[in-house]
């Protein structure tokens, strides 16, 4: 979502101000940063990275410093008492509103501060994307309202609220005209998205699948992140009949005892979280499931926290995101009794990676010498000419072949295993 967010800040100040991104600070006109914070350590980081550019200012008179997103969000005016030299103070509703406070900035010369949640505003005013590669994202929704007793996001990002039906149509066309072979749907809770069409009918998630994937020239289907909540049996039947939705899909389950996922305030027990993963493999037996877990939250016991290992074997997760339990400010968990202490959350961590390193090996593993279809997203990282792409059920694959197939889909026969990608060869299309 920040890296969405970072794409559409720069689309809004080319826009107006016809400016060119550089990947040097000591060029830039502009220096923003878009923030997060979910967890404190991305929060105090921003401070930091505000004091390495600070000296910057004196060099260049005219620059303009900014913070986004939702460190903003929850901080306000208290960034410009911490770094008094920072310019604007924007969250991530109202990023499209940027152009306007470097005016305000400039005019006055004082400090702008503008965190308010204009509902649905900023899509209304934001460019069509440009993007430059065969893969984008499309935000549906944004905001959440599912309030889990750990989590800043609905008070930073403010409510669920979706896009509406056709705008979101609309920029799928407008994608797949400009080359765009894989769209990844974003939101907090994506499968929460409820938009109206014209007509002011509420169409579902599964709906939208549905009439995205009829869209010409898009064929993958991507999306992030759904909460076990919302997966309904419509959604379940859309991956039985949507052959465009990939082999993956990223369910946090967060922890694996249901006395911890009632004070997290999840809505969902472990037993409902494991059959719509039955479910799901029923109608795909290939699909690999990926989740985010959170250690060490209050009160976890030795047993609580056996019981997450325990549904880290049943489940054999393949991708994965898991975290301490960080406390933010205003949350109801920061407020519970029975605090982890850190040695322990540290070493819960270490277990449970340790764990969810083995299924996704013993995934891996089992890919070795399968033929897999890749959407060729680019030359390889390592410069060693080189193209890479990725399996619908989302590895990198590193394979010999020329750069005009970027943009293609290509069958691959998986020949080695490395940790965090594939080596593949190429069949060439004919051949066989
Ligand atoms: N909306 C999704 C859901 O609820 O399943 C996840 C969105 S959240 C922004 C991304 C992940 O950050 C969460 O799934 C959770 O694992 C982690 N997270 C959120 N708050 C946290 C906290 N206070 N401490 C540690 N991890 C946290």
């Amino acid at each position: 979502m920040n890296v969405y967010d970072s794409d559409r800040i720069i689309d809004v100040l080319k826009d107006d101000n016809f400016v060119e991104t550089t990947s040097r600070p000591d060029d830039a006109d502009i220096i923003i940063f878009n923030t997060c914070s979910v967890r404190e350590k991305a929060q105090e980081k921003v401070f930091s990275d505000l004091g390495r550019v600070r000296h910057l200012k004196s060099l260049n008179p005219e620059l303009i410093i900014g913070v986004g997103g939702c460190v903003a969000s929850q901080e306000g005016p208290e960034i410009i008492r911490r770094a008094p030299y920072v310019d604007v103070v924007f969250g991530p509703q109202t990023l499209h509103r940027l152009p306007k406070l470097i005016y305000q900035n400039r005019l006055t010369g004082k400090s702008q501060i503008d965190i308010s949640f204009p509902e649905i505003e900023k899509f209304d005013k934001l460019p069509m994307p440009t993007p430059e590669k065969c893969t984008a994202f499309v935000s549906v929704m944004e905001g959440c309202s599912k309030y889990c007793s750990f989590c800043v996001v609905p008070y930073t990002r403010g409510e669920e609220i979706s896009r509406p039906f056709e705008e979101v149509l609309i920029e799928l066309a407008g994608l797949s005209k400009q080359g765009v072979k894989e769209v990844t749907f974003l939101g907090q809770n994506v499968n929460a998205y409820n938009g109206l069409d014209q007509n002011k009918k509420l169409i579902n998630f599964p709906r939208l699948l549905d009439f995205s994937a009829s869209i010409p020239g898009i064929d993958r289907i991507r999306f992030t992140t759904s909460h076990p909540k919302e997966f309904g049996p419509e959604l379940i039947t859309a991956f039985e009949k949507i052959d465009k939705l990939v082999d993956h899909v990223h369910l946090p389950v967060q922890s694996g005892s249901d006395q911890i996922l009632r004070l997290m305030k999840r809505g969902y027990s472990c037993d409902e979280y494991e059959l719509i993963i039955k479910k799901l493999r029923k109608v795909r037996p290939n699909i690999s499931i990926g989740s985010d877990f959170i250690v060490g939250f209050p009160g976890e016991t030795d047993h609580d926290f056996q019981c997450t290992l325990a549904l880290i074997e049943k489940v054999k997760f393949d991708t994965s995101f898991s975290f301490m339990y960080s406390p933010r400010p205003g949350t109801p968990a920061s407020d519970l009794p029975n605090q982890i202490p850190v040695e322990v959350k540290k070493s819960r961590l270490q277990a449970l990676q340790n764990a969810l390193n083995r299924y996704r090996n013993e995934k891996s593993m089992a890919m070795l010498n399968t033929v897999e279809e890749v959407l060729v997203e680019g030359s390889s990282v390592k410069g060693n000419g080189e193209i890479f792409g990725r399996t619908s059920n989302n590895r990198v694959v590193n394979f010999s072949g020329p750069s005009s197939l970027i943009g293609t889909m290509e069958k691959v026969r998986i020949t080695k295993i490395l940790s965090n990608s594939l080596r593949a060869t190429r069949l060439v299309k004919n051949a066989a």
